[in-house]
């Protein structure tokens, strides 16, 4: 089974935008994922097609209404589709790398790109959306937050990364940020390469990253410096 995303927003010639290029692009294109999108205004009912009105309660800006959204997610994702229905939310659940892994081993994604104030409650409730939230910002619609979810999930599909090797001393896969990293030439601009990497001792290579990848995560981020030694306890 192949990972499949369907985007339900107001701008479908965002996607696949920058995933159409460099290694999502070229995963595509072999067929390792698939995407498509469906425009919600598609399922307006009115001449106008109109798919927002005012908030009930007042204030500023325009919701999303749930009778055109649902339309939409029903179309796209009957009862029986087995993918999780998740919708861009800054009140979402922080997306994370651990999120990624799990969506990458699934059947795929359908995500609900927010635009205006947001969407009305009742649809969140009625379908099951599941909030998901690329930080702590506000953006003007979920289309960003859906490409870069998208684009962390896809590198993980099967097949999609050359070297996995690569995957899993990146930042968070081992509960710590990757230490620094060094390439050709040998000097620049008088600043030279630790040592150590240049010796062809394995052993200490891997011993001088690791320390590296504790001292940045020390200073960079106590919560996941916390959350790791709270880890290595559980080991010991
Ligand atoms: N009024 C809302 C923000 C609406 S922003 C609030 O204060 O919570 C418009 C849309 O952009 C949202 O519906 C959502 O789909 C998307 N969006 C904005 N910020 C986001 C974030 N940090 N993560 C994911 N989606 C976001």
């Amino acid at each position: 089974m192949t990972f499949k995303a369907t985007i339900l927003t107001l701008y479908p010639d965002m996607f696949p935008g920058p995933l159409g290029h460099s290694l999502s692009g070229r995963a595509l294109d072999k067929g390792l994922w698939q995407l498509e999108t469906s425009q919600i205004r598609d399922f307006a009912m009115d001449k106008h097609r109109s798919v927002d009105d005012t908030p009930a309660g007042g204030g500023a800006g325009m919701v999303l209404r749930a009778d055109i959204l649902a339309r939409a997610i029903d179309a796209a994702a009957p009862a029986e589709d087995p993918r999780p229905r998740l919708l861009m939310s800054p009140r979402g659940a922080p997306f994370t790398q651990d999120r990624a892994h799990e969506l990458a081993e699934g059947p795929g994604a359908v995500i609900v790109c927010g635009r205006f104030e947001g969407v009305d409650q009742r649809v969140i409730d009625a379908r099951g959306l599941e909030e998901v939230s690329v930080g702590d910002y506000i953006l003007s619609g979920g289309e960003i937050g859906a490409l870069t979810m998208l684009d962390a999930v896809v590198r993980l599909i099967p097949g999609v990364m050359g070297n996995m090797d690569s995957a899993e001393t990146e930042s968070f896969e081992g509960g710590l940020l990757e230490h620094p990293q060094y390439t050709r030439p040998a000097e620049f601009e008088g600043l030279t390469i630790p040592e150590v990497l240049t010796s062809g001792n394995h052993r200490k290579i891997h011993e001088w990253r690791m320390a590296e990848a504790e001292r940045l995560t020390r200073e960079r981020r106590p919560d996941l410096w916390d959350a790791y030694m709270a880890d290595e306890d559980d080991v010991d």
